[in-house]
């Protein structure tokens, strides 16, 4: 749907995005959910979140997200965005489908976020201006990248919230627990605000953040899973006796991001599922800084600049808090090896990682 050409890889302020948020707001109507649309200041333009409200009994309520935007076109070439995040709207479309029939306990916030590839604009706006109050929004659940479901499901941020591994107990789906809950991702916006948070990812790929993210190696079957667990989730959520509690994590807090021409090109492809200490990297984009270093895939980076990275969002954290020009130095072990390299950090170009 989304990853259509008609709606031009949907860059905040533009007239793929618009279009695309029109979509939406089409969707929910059909749903007999009336779209509310927010708009926000971006970077230069301005972009909308589309909201959908499903009124329920209380006062509280559950925000379900998904980011819109992508990263647009150039000339003939179109940023797709079929995984990132077309895939995460049309499950959270499909979601507002299947809840729209029942009246919910608390209220469930449908969001198509904007703005999220520039630095999560949208969310930061709607986490000022929510359309219930954030002290009765009791969880946040972010879909980013849900289309490409290999072994297990991702689910950042589960202990941010006293009740996710409960009411994730009996999942039908094989999920994995990362540790970190600061992805890079909407969810973020809203654990800084204190709202207990998840992120379900299938995990990063080859084509993240390329041209070549399209509809065709979409796993439509995985999505439908994706679907029926976050139903389960949701009403849980939704409809439990107790609200759901913040719990507060001990890691650091990620810096405001920086501009978006101005953060760092590294060139390596994190392994999201990696469960050890460490960032193990799944690739390394050939000729990138990283690459020239003599990374490769396989090496787990445990240190930079002299801070150690015990997992893969303190891995991000730490590259972005660097600047294009930037010598770093990276730790890495390879096998029984380990080694420090010096890394000269080149600009990052929104066609790359
Ligand atoms: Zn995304």
């Amino acid at each position: 749907m989304l990853a259509g050409d008609g709606f031009e890889g949907r860059e905040t302020g533009t007239e793929g995005e618009k279009a695309a948020g029109e979509f939406i707001a089409a969707v929910l109507r059909g749903r007999n959910i009336e779209p509310v649309l927010q708009e926000f200041p971006g970077h230069g333009a301005k972009g909308t979140n589309v909201l959908g409200v499903l009124r329920g009994a209380s006062a509280e309520a559950v925000v379900v997200g998904a980011h819109y935007d992508h990263l647009g076109r150039k000339g003939e070439k179109i940023w797709s965005g079929a995984d990132d995040n077309a895939s995460g709207v049309a499950v959270l479309l499909e979601l507002a489908r299947r809840l729209s029939y029942r009246r919910p306990r608390r209220t469930i916030v449908f969001a198509s976020f904007s703005g999220e590839e520039a630095g999560l604009f949208g969310s930061k706006h709607y986490v000022k201006n929510p359309l219930v109050p954030l002290e009765q929004t009791v969880a946040m659940v972010n879909l980013d990248m849900v289309g490409r479901l290999r072994e297990k499901l991702l689910v950042f941020g589960t202990g941010t919230g006293d009740q996710f591994r409960a009411f994730l107990e009996d999942s039908p789906l094989a999920l994995a627990f990362p540790n970190d809950p600061f992805g890079p991702s909407d969810h973020t916006s809203f654990i800084l605000k204190g709202v207990p948070s998840v992120h379900l990812f299938t995990g990063s790929h080859a084509d993240y953040h390329k041209p070549t993210d399209t509809p065709e190696k979409i796993d439509y079957e995985g999505m439908l899973r994706i679907a029926d667990l976050v139903e389960t989730l949701v009403r849980r959520i939704a409809d439990a006796p107790r609200r759901m509690q913040y719990v507060k994590v001990e890691t650091a807090v990620p810096a405001e991001g920086a501009a978006p021409g101005a953060r760092p090109y590294f060139g390596s492809m994190p392994d999201y599922g990696f469960e050890g200490k460490g960032c193990r990297l799944e690739g390394v984009a050939p000729g990138s800084p990283a690459d020239q270093a003599g990374l490769k895939a396989g090496d787990v980076v445990v240190a930079i600049g002299g801070q150690d990275v015990p997992e893969v969002n303190a891995y991000s954290r730490a590259l972005f808090s660097k600047k294009p020009g930037d010598e770093i130095e990276v730790t890495y072990l390879r096998g029984v090896e380990r080694v420090t390299v010096k890394v000269t950090l080149a600009a990052r170009k929104q066609t790359e990682d």
